[in-house]
């Protein structure tokens, strides 16, 4: 079969194995080459689409993103049952780890580090940690908004000056340091594709965000009874275990990934665009939030203020990496292997013929077992 977008010789299939581009598209919308109906990473879902963990749990097939979504739910449902049962300083500390905890049993379960396990969590998820520790350390020493946790009256009377700090200062320096740990990984050559970057740049965020979160909260962890009665809590717990990190990991992970793709020698529109994105949509977050509670909006207001930030950069993420996707997996050569999403097994190049998943995206082990093919079989 001839492909009708690339011209290659492929593989009879639904979607072209070279390009990726879907073939015939009766009865789909949109651009058969860019596909964005079909999300490379996943292609069940379209690109724009706010989901969390097809967007940065990447490497992931469909039962496993299962297992992730519904470890997910346990450990939200655990923090709600804790705070009924009036045991906040447990709920955050479970907040605190739910998600950097879920993104270290998923780089295990991809093996996305390949060989070298500790060198690549040292420096992602370890080097953010450390970074957040010191940063968060030296914020809270010149301005700490949360002294008075638990003060029906905090947020009361902010000036002007903390507002720019806590809004726009805090966040840049933050979108400035956070991918340093991702950026001088010593072996990063081994790891060219941006879907590594991506991965590493939002593990680094994470492990900022973990770290934050508990020098955040580490006068309430400390001054707090061990039981107490719930209050308000469950708006900043699940601002803690939701929002904070993803809205660090997937702003961490943009950057890195456009920085990967520099490196790559693509610097165009969607690179520069993802720095901005992240950096404003970061501002944003921590702006609004602050202005929201000076005002004293419901707090439900706040969450969903966090919560729409939250879904752009994910959909950012997911732009982002299915044009990465795309353009990378297309100079694969074939190979025998089984489709990490659909689980057939196909004879291909870059592109699963069947579903059209990014073959770049699969786990290390499925990668592993790929067996080269000169020519495709058609
Ligand atoms: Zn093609
Ligand atoms: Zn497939």
């Amino acid at each position: 079969m001839r492909c009708d977008h690339c011209a290659n010789d492929v593989p009879d299939g639904v979607f072209c194995t070279r390009c990726g581009a879907h073939q015939g598209t009766t009865g789909e919308v949109g651009d058969a080459k860019n596909r964005t109906y079909r999300y490379a990473a996943h292609p069940s879902e379209h690109v724009v689409q706010p989901s969390v963990f097809t967007t940065i749990f990447p490497h992931l097939g469909h039962q496993k993103i299962h297992e992730f979504r519904w470890a997910f739910a346990v450990g939200l449902a655990g923090i709600a049952i804790l705070y009924i049962a009036g045991l906040i300083t447990a709920a955050i500390l479970v907040a605190a780890f739910l998600v950097p905890v879920l993104y270290l049993i998923y780089l295990y379960e991809a093996q996305v580090y390949r060989d070298e396990p500790a060198t690549v969590l040292g420096f992602t998820i370890g080097g953010g940690a450390l970074i957040g520790l010191v940063l968060t350390v030296i914020e809270r020493l010149v301005y700490n908004p949360y002294a008075n946790i638990g003060n029906p009256l905090r947020g009361a009377g902010i000036s002007v000056g903390a507002v720019l700090f806590v809004g726009l200062l805090v966040p840049v320096v933050q979108e400035v340091l956070k991918p340093l740990p991702a950026l001088i990984l010593p072996n990063r050559a081994d790891f060219p594709e941006t879907i590594d970057g991506l991965v590493f740049g939002i593990a680094a965020g994470l492990g900022f965000s973990l770290a934050e979160s508990l020098v955040t909260f580490s006068n309430a962890l400390a001054n707090l009874p061990a039981h107490m009665a719930p209050g308000n809590w469950i708006f900043d717990l699940a601002t803690l275990a939701v929002f904070q990190p993803l809205m660090q990991g997937s702003a961490a992970g943009i950057i890195v990934a456009a920085i990967w793709r520099y490196r790559r020698g693509r610097l165009g529109r969607r690179e520069i665009g993802g720095v901005v994105t992240a950096v404003v949509a970061h501002v944003a977050f921590a702006m609004g939030t602050q202005l929201l509670k000076n005002a004293q909006a419901s707090q439900l207001f706040v969450l969903v203020w966090q919560a729409a930030i939250v879904g752009g950069l994910l959909v950012y993420v997911r732009y982002l990496l299915h044009h990465a996707l795309l353009e990378e997996a297309a100079h694969m050569g074939y190979a025998e292997t089984v489709c990490p999403n659909c689980h057939m097994h196909i004879v291909a190049s870059g592109f699963c013929p069947s579903c059209g998943v990014a073959l770049t995206a699969a786990p290390t082990a499925v990668k592993r077992a790929r067996k080269p093919r000169s020519e495709a079989r058609t």
